[in-house]
Protein backbone atom coordinates (compact mmCIF):
# COMPACT_ATOMS: atom_id res chain seq x y z
CA UNK A 1 0.00 0.00 0.00
CA UNK A 2 1.11 3.54 -1.22
CA UNK A 3 -0.06 5.63 1.48
CA UNK A 4 -1.70 5.35 4.88
CA UNK A 5 -3.66 8.56 5.76
CA UNK A 6 -4.27 8.18 9.63
CA UNK A 7 -7.18 10.55 11.09
CA UNK A 8 -10.39 10.23 12.97
CA UNK A 9 -14.04 11.59 12.55
CA UNK A 10 -13.80 13.23 16.02
CA UNK A 11 -11.41 15.91 15.06
CA UNK A 12 -14.20 17.63 13.05
CA UNK A 13 -16.36 17.77 16.50
CA UNK A 14 -13.98 17.83 18.87
CA UNK A 15 -12.33 21.06 20.77
CA UNK A 16 -13.47 24.38 18.98
CA UNK A 17 -11.36 27.12 20.55
CA UNK A 18 -13.35 30.96 21.11
CA UNK A 19 -12.11 32.94 18.49
CA UNK A 20 -9.48 35.91 19.65
CA UNK A 21 -11.51 38.48 17.63
CA UNK A 22 -15.58 39.09 17.36
CA UNK A 23 -17.09 37.70 14.34
CA UNK A 24 -14.29 35.46 13.06
CA UNK A 25 -13.90 31.58 13.83
CA UNK A 26 -10.82 30.51 15.78
CA UNK A 27 -8.12 29.95 13.44
CA UNK A 28 -7.48 26.20 14.47
CA UNK A 29 -10.42 24.69 14.17
CA UNK A 30 -12.83 21.59 13.34
CA UNK A 31 -13.34 22.54 9.70
CA UNK A 32 -9.86 22.32 8.59
CA UNK A 33 -10.02 18.28 8.90
CA UNK A 34 -13.83 18.55 7.72
CA UNK A 35 -12.93 20.29 4.47
CA UNK A 36 -10.03 18.96 3.76
CA UNK A 37 -11.85 15.54 4.37
CA UNK A 38 -14.20 16.71 1.97
CA UNK A 39 -11.71 17.90 -0.56
CA UNK A 40 -10.11 14.32 -0.83
CA UNK A 41 -13.43 12.45 -1.20
CA UNK A 42 -14.86 15.07 -4.13
CA UNK A 43 -11.20 14.85 -5.65
CA UNK A 44 -11.28 11.04 -5.74
CA UNK A 45 -8.06 10.62 -3.84
CA UNK A 46 -9.74 9.23 -0.48
CA UNK A 47 -11.05 6.57 -2.72
CA UNK A 48 -7.77 5.80 -4.61
CA UNK A 49 -7.08 2.04 -4.50
CA UNK A 50 -3.00 2.99 -3.45
CA UNK A 51 -4.54 5.08 -0.15
CA UNK A 52 -5.77 3.02 3.24
CA UNK A 53 -7.10 4.99 6.06
CA UNK A 54 -6.61 4.19 9.71
CA UNK A 55 -8.43 5.56 12.72
CA UNK A 56 -6.61 6.95 15.23
CA UNK A 57 -6.64 5.93 18.99
CA UNK A 58 -5.66 8.43 21.88
CA UNK A 59 -2.46 8.64 23.13
CA UNK A 60 -1.66 7.57 26.84
CA UNK A 61 -0.18 9.25 29.70
CA UNK A 62 2.77 7.16 28.89
CA UNK A 63 2.74 8.04 25.33
CA UNK A 64 2.80 11.95 26.41
CA UNK A 65 4.94 11.57 28.84
CA UNK A 66 7.64 10.65 27.83
CA UNK A 67 7.70 14.17 25.99
CA UNK A 68 6.44 16.33 28.46
CA UNK A 69 5.90 17.19 31.96
CA UNK A 70 3.36 15.23 33.42
CA UNK A 71 2.10 18.37 35.10
CA UNK A 72 1.27 20.07 31.27
CA UNK A 73 -0.62 16.07 31.07
CA UNK A 74 -2.78 16.68 34.05
CA UNK A 75 -3.59 20.58 33.55
CA UNK A 76 -4.38 20.29 30.04
CA UNK A 77 -6.66 17.13 31.12
CA UNK A 78 -7.95 19.33 34.25
CA UNK A 79 -9.13 22.09 32.78
CA UNK A 80 -10.34 20.79 29.80
CA UNK A 81 -13.05 18.67 32.02
CA UNK A 82 -13.61 22.18 33.77
CA UNK A 83 -14.42 23.36 30.07
CA UNK A 84 -12.06 26.40 30.33
CA UNK A 85 -8.68 27.79 31.01
CA UNK A 86 -5.45 29.15 29.38
CA UNK A 87 -2.32 26.76 29.55
CA UNK A 88 0.20 28.88 27.40
CA UNK A 89 0.00 31.51 25.16
CA UNK A 90 -2.51 31.40 22.01
CA UNK A 91 -3.23 27.88 23.66
CA UNK A 92 -6.72 28.05 24.99
CA UNK A 93 -8.73 25.48 26.81
CA UNK A 94 -12.06 24.30 25.82
CA UNK A 95 -14.28 21.39 26.21
CA UNK A 96 -12.28 18.25 24.85
CA UNK A 97 -9.28 19.98 23.88
CA UNK A 98 -7.63 17.17 26.21
CA UNK A 99 -9.44 14.14 24.35
CA UNK A 100 -8.43 16.15 20.82
CA UNK A 101 -5.17 16.70 21.88
CA UNK A 102 -4.83 13.22 23.24
CA UNK A 103 -5.84 11.59 19.96
CA UNK A 104 -4.18 14.13 17.72
CA UNK A 105 -0.69 12.35 19.73
CA UNK A 106 -2.15 9.22 18.57
CA UNK A 107 -2.09 9.78 14.95
CA UNK A 108 1.19 10.54 15.20
CA UNK A 109 1.97 7.54 16.80
CA UNK A 110 -0.17 5.53 14.12
CA UNK A 111 1.27 6.98 11.12
CA UNK A 112 5.28 6.14 12.37
CA UNK A 113 3.97 2.62 13.54
CA UNK A 114 2.67 1.74 10.34
CA UNK A 115 5.54 3.22 8.43
CA UNK A 116 7.43 1.64 10.50
CA UNK A 117 6.07 -2.11 10.49
CA UNK A 118 6.01 -1.67 6.43
CA UNK A 119 2.51 -2.30 6.52
CA UNK A 120 2.33 1.22 4.26
CA UNK A 121 4.96 2.96 2.42
CA UNK A 122 4.17 6.39 3.57
CA UNK A 123 1.70 7.78 6.06
CA UNK A 124 -0.04 11.18 6.33
CA UNK A 125 -1.57 12.11 9.90
CA UNK A 126 -4.31 14.32 8.99
CA UNK A 127 -4.72 15.00 12.68
CA UNK A 128 -5.30 18.64 15.29
CA UNK A 129 -4.79 20.39 17.19
CA UNK A 130 -1.09 20.63 15.59
CA UNK A 131 2.07 20.29 18.22
CA UNK A 132 5.44 21.42 17.20
CA UNK A 133 5.25 24.55 19.38
CA UNK A 134 4.53 22.50 22.68
CA UNK A 135 7.77 21.98 24.54
CA UNK A 136 8.66 19.78 27.48
CA UNK A 137 6.74 21.62 30.49
CA UNK A 138 4.28 24.55 28.22
CA UNK A 139 1.42 24.35 25.47
CA UNK A 140 1.54 26.89 23.46
CA UNK A 141 0.67 28.82 19.99
CA UNK A 142 -2.58 26.56 19.68
CA UNK A 143 -0.55 23.70 20.16
CA UNK A 144 -0.84 21.05 23.71
CA UNK A 145 1.06 18.44 23.14
CA UNK A 146 3.97 18.03 20.74
CA UNK A 147 2.62 15.28 18.73
CA UNK A 148 5.56 14.74 16.03
CA UNK A 149 8.07 14.45 19.19
CA UNK A 150 5.56 12.33 20.94
CA UNK A 151 5.76 9.86 17.93
CA UNK A 152 9.86 10.17 17.86
CA UNK A 153 10.02 9.02 21.73
CA UNK A 154 7.47 6.07 21.03
CA UNK A 155 9.53 5.23 17.82
CA UNK A 156 12.79 5.22 19.78
CA UNK A 157 11.52 3.39 23.02
CA UNK A 158 9.40 0.74 21.50
CA UNK A 159 10.50 0.11 18.14
CA UNK A 160 14.34 1.02 19.10
CA UNK A 161 14.61 3.13 16.07
CA UNK A 162 17.56 5.27 16.77
CA UNK A 163 17.95 8.37 14.26
CA UNK A 164 15.17 10.03 13.31
CA UNK A 165 15.09 13.73 11.01
CA UNK A 166 12.14 15.71 11.87
CA UNK A 167 11.83 17.94 8.62
CA UNK A 168 9.64 20.76 9.57
CA UNK A 169 7.83 22.76 6.78
CA UNK A 170 5.26 25.52 9.09
CA UNK A 171 5.69 28.92 8.18
CA UNK A 172 6.72 29.23 11.91
CA UNK A 173 9.73 27.41 13.81
CA UNK A 174 9.08 24.25 15.45
CA UNK A 175 10.31 25.90 18.68
CA UNK A 176 8.71 23.36 21.22
CA UNK A 177 10.29 20.37 18.94
CA UNK A 178 14.08 22.29 18.72
CA UNK A 179 13.48 22.65 22.58
CA UNK A 180 12.84 19.13 23.41
CA UNK A 181 15.61 17.66 21.67
CA UNK A 182 18.08 20.27 21.90
CA UNK A 183 20.48 18.01 23.26
CA UNK A 184 19.80 14.76 21.40
CA UNK A 185 22.12 13.68 19.04
CA UNK A 186 20.09 11.00 18.11
CA UNK A 187 17.23 13.52 16.71
CA UNK A 188 17.81 15.80 14.10
CA UNK A 189 15.73 18.83 13.66
CA UNK A 190 15.61 20.72 10.14
CA UNK A 191 12.97 23.67 10.41
CA UNK A 192 12.36 26.07 7.41
CA UNK A 193 9.88 28.97 8.42
CA UNK A 194 9.44 32.94 8.44
CA UNK A 195 12.39 34.77 10.04
CA UNK A 196 10.89 35.53 13.62
CA UNK A 197 6.89 35.69 13.68
CA UNK A 198 5.41 37.24 16.23
CA UNK A 199 5.45 36.43 19.75
CA UNK A 200 7.71 33.77 18.77
CA UNK A 201 10.92 34.59 19.39
CA UNK A 202 12.82 31.82 17.87
CA UNK A 203 14.42 29.91 15.52
CA UNK A 204 17.62 31.76 14.55
CA UNK A 205 20.37 30.73 12.91
CA UNK A 206 22.54 30.10 15.91
CA UNK A 207 20.34 28.09 17.79
CA UNK A 208 22.07 25.05 16.52
CA UNK A 209 21.57 22.79 19.62
CA UNK A 210 24.03 22.14 22.34
CA UNK A 211 25.65 19.39 24.33
CA UNK A 212 25.99 16.45 22.33
CA UNK A 213 23.10 17.88 20.37
CA UNK A 214 25.61 20.78 19.02
CA UNK A 215 24.78 20.68 15.74
CA UNK A 216 21.82 18.88 15.37
CA UNK A 217 19.13 21.59 15.00
CA UNK A 218 19.62 23.96 11.87
CA UNK A 219 17.23 26.98 11.65
CA UNK A 220 16.52 28.52 7.86
CA UNK A 221 14.36 31.74 8.83
CA UNK A 222 13.34 32.85 5.48
CA UNK A 223 12.16 36.51 5.00
CA UNK A 224 8.52 37.30 5.22
CA UNK A 225 6.56 37.45 1.26
CA UNK A 226 9.42 34.48 0.26
CA UNK A 227 7.89 32.69 -3.25
CA UNK A 228 7.95 29.35 -4.29
CA UNK A 229 10.76 29.43 -6.23
CA UNK A 230 13.21 31.02 -3.74
CA UNK A 231 11.59 28.65 -0.79
CA UNK A 232 12.53 25.66 -3.27
CA UNK A 233 16.04 26.86 -4.17
CA UNK A 234 17.04 27.54 -0.21
CA UNK A 235 15.25 23.94 0.19
CA UNK A 236 17.25 22.18 -2.39
CA UNK A 237 20.20 23.60 -0.94
CA UNK A 238 20.21 22.26 2.52
CA UNK A 239 17.75 19.66 2.80
CA UNK A 240 19.60 16.91 0.84
CA UNK A 241 22.61 17.02 2.50
CA UNK A 242 21.63 17.38 5.54
CA UNK A 243 19.31 14.22 5.02
CA UNK A 244 22.88 12.43 3.71
CA UNK A 245 24.66 13.30 6.35
CA UNK A 246 22.62 12.35 8.77
CA UNK A 247 20.97 9.11 7.63
CA UNK A 248 18.16 8.83 9.64
CA UNK A 249 15.85 5.38 10.15
CA UNK A 250 12.73 7.56 9.20
CA UNK A 251 12.33 11.41 8.07
CA UNK A 252 9.41 13.00 9.82
CA UNK A 253 7.47 15.90 7.67
CA UNK A 254 6.06 18.35 10.18
CA UNK A 255 4.30 19.97 7.12
CA UNK A 256 2.43 23.48 8.09
CA UNK A 257 0.71 25.17 5.11
CA UNK A 258 0.21 28.50 6.54
CA UNK A 259 3.20 29.44 4.55
CA UNK A 260 0.50 29.19 1.39
CA UNK A 261 -0.12 32.80 -0.11
CA UNK A 262 -3.67 32.75 1.06
CA UNK A 263 -3.35 31.88 4.83
CA UNK A 264 -4.05 34.62 7.40
CA UNK A 265 -1.41 33.80 9.48
CA UNK A 266 1.31 33.10 7.62
CA UNK A 267 3.31 35.69 5.44
CA UNK A 268 4.62 33.37 2.48
CA UNK A 269 3.88 32.83 -0.53
CA UNK A 270 3.85 29.24 -1.84
CA UNK A 271 1.27 27.75 -3.86
CA UNK A 272 -0.46 23.83 -4.35
CA UNK A 273 2.54 23.53 -6.98
CA UNK A 274 5.51 24.32 -4.55
CA UNK A 275 3.96 21.75 -1.89
CA UNK A 276 4.33 19.22 -4.93
CA UNK A 277 7.78 20.06 -5.64
CA UNK A 278 8.94 19.76 -2.21
CA UNK A 279 7.34 16.66 -2.07
CA UNK A 280 8.53 14.96 -5.07
CA UNK A 281 12.04 15.90 -3.76
CA UNK A 282 11.36 14.93 0.11
CA UNK A 283 10.06 11.23 -1.33
CA UNK A 284 13.02 10.94 -3.81
CA UNK A 285 15.35 11.22 -1.24
CA UNK A 286 13.76 9.40 1.25
CA UNK A 287 13.83 6.94 -1.04
CA UNK A 288 17.53 6.67 -1.31
CA UNK A 289 18.66 7.72 2.17
CA UNK A 290 16.39 5.98 4.50
CA UNK A 291 14.41 3.24 2.19
CA UNK A 292 11.30 5.43 1.62
CA UNK A 293 10.14 5.69 5.82
CA UNK A 294 8.49 8.93 5.69
CA UNK A 295 5.73 10.11 7.71
CA UNK A 296 4.51 13.26 7.09
CA UNK A 297 2.50 15.01 10.49
CA UNK A 298 0.03 17.99 9.55
CA UNK A 299 1.03 21.25 11.58
CA UNK A 300 -0.65 24.39 10.51
CA UNK A 301 -2.36 25.64 7.81
CA UNK A 302 -5.79 28.09 8.59
CA UNK A 303 -6.90 28.82 4.79
CA UNK A 304 -10.06 27.18 4.58
CA UNK A 305 -9.78 27.06 0.73
CA UNK A 306 -5.59 26.75 0.40
CA UNK A 307 -5.33 23.96 3.60
CA UNK A 308 -7.29 21.31 1.70
CA UNK A 309 -6.19 21.73 -1.64
CA UNK A 310 -2.29 22.19 -0.05
CA UNK A 311 -3.01 18.50 1.15
CA UNK A 312 -4.09 17.20 -1.70
CA UNK A 313 -1.53 18.40 -3.76
CA UNK A 314 1.01 15.75 -0.95
CA UNK A 315 -1.24 13.18 -0.76
CA UNK A 316 -1.82 13.53 -5.20
CA UNK A 317 1.98 13.33 -5.66
CA UNK A 318 2.47 10.49 -3.25
CA UNK A 319 0.25 8.62 -5.50
CA UNK A 320 1.44 9.78 -8.43
CA UNK A 321 -1.75 10.79 -9.67
CA UNK A 322 -2.95 14.64 -10.99
CA UNK A 323 -5.47 16.95 -9.44
CA UNK A 324 -5.99 20.41 -10.82
CA UNK A 325 -4.37 23.16 -8.82
CA UNK A 326 -7.08 26.32 -8.52
CA UNK A 327 -4.71 28.99 -6.69
CA UNK A 328 -2.02 29.29 -9.75
CA UNK A 329 -0.11 32.95 -9.65
CA UNK A 330 2.50 34.22 -11.45
CA UNK A 331 5.30 34.41 -9.83
CA UNK A 332 8.67 36.99 -9.97
CA UNK A 333 11.60 34.77 -11.77
CA UNK A 334 14.21 36.28 -9.51
CA UNK A 335 15.48 34.77 -6.28
CA UNK A 336 15.93 37.37 -3.51
CA UNK A 337 19.40 37.86 -2.30
CA UNK A 338 18.21 37.32 1.17
CA UNK A 339 17.91 33.95 0.87
CA UNK A 340 21.00 33.77 -0.65
CA UNK A 341 22.75 35.12 2.55
CA UNK A 342 20.82 33.23 4.61
CA UNK A 343 22.00 30.20 2.75
CA UNK A 344 25.69 30.66 3.03
CA UNK A 345 25.45 31.12 6.70
CA UNK A 346 23.43 27.97 6.41
CA UNK A 347 26.63 25.72 4.71
CA UNK A 348 28.87 27.37 7.28
CA UNK A 349 27.04 25.86 10.06
CA UNK A 350 26.73 22.53 8.10
CA UNK A 351 30.80 22.59 7.93
CA UNK A 352 31.34 23.46 11.22
CA UNK A 353 29.22 21.03 12.78
CA UNK A 354 28.18 18.08 10.25
ZN1 LIG B 1 2.35 27.66 11.77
Amino acid sequence: MKLGLISHKAFEELHIPEATRPWMEAFENPNRIKLTREYLHNSGLLENPNLKSFDCKPATREDITRVHNPYLFDVVNELSSLGSGEVGSSSFVVKDTFKAACLSAGGAISAVEEVNKNSIETAFALIRPPGHHAGIGHSEGMCYFNNCAIAVRWLQEKKKVRRILILDLDAHACDGTSQIFYTDPTVFCLSFHEYGMEAIERGWLEEIGSGEGEGYNINVPLPYGTWGNAYRWAFEQIFPDILRDFKPEMLIVSFGFDTHYSDPVGNMNLQAEDYAQLTRIILQLGKEVCGGKITFILEGGYSLLALPLSIGTVISTILDTEIKYFDKIPEPEKIPKIVKDVTEEIQNIKKQYL
